[in-house]
């Protein structure tokens, strides 16, 4: 019996850690050549801005 593994299907935002399905958000290459994955543009954008996770309501690291 096949199991289906949630966990490789998902990937962990890099900014807000939501995890997100494959099609969610999108991958992006930093600088020293690291993919990191977020599940939105909002995240990709506010990571680009060097913004603190903590201090946004919306972005609840580690729940
Ligand atoms: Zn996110």
């Amino acid at each position: 019996m096949a199991r289906i593994s949630h966990a490789s299907a998902a990937r962990k935002c890099g900014f807000c850690s939501r995890l997100a399905g494959l099609g969610e958000g999108c991958t992006i290459f930093a600088k020293d050549g690291n993919p990191v994955y977020y599940c939105s543009r909002k995240c990709k954008r506010n990571a680009v801005m060097k913004r603190n996770p903590r201090k946004l309501k919306w972005a609840h690291a580690g729940g």
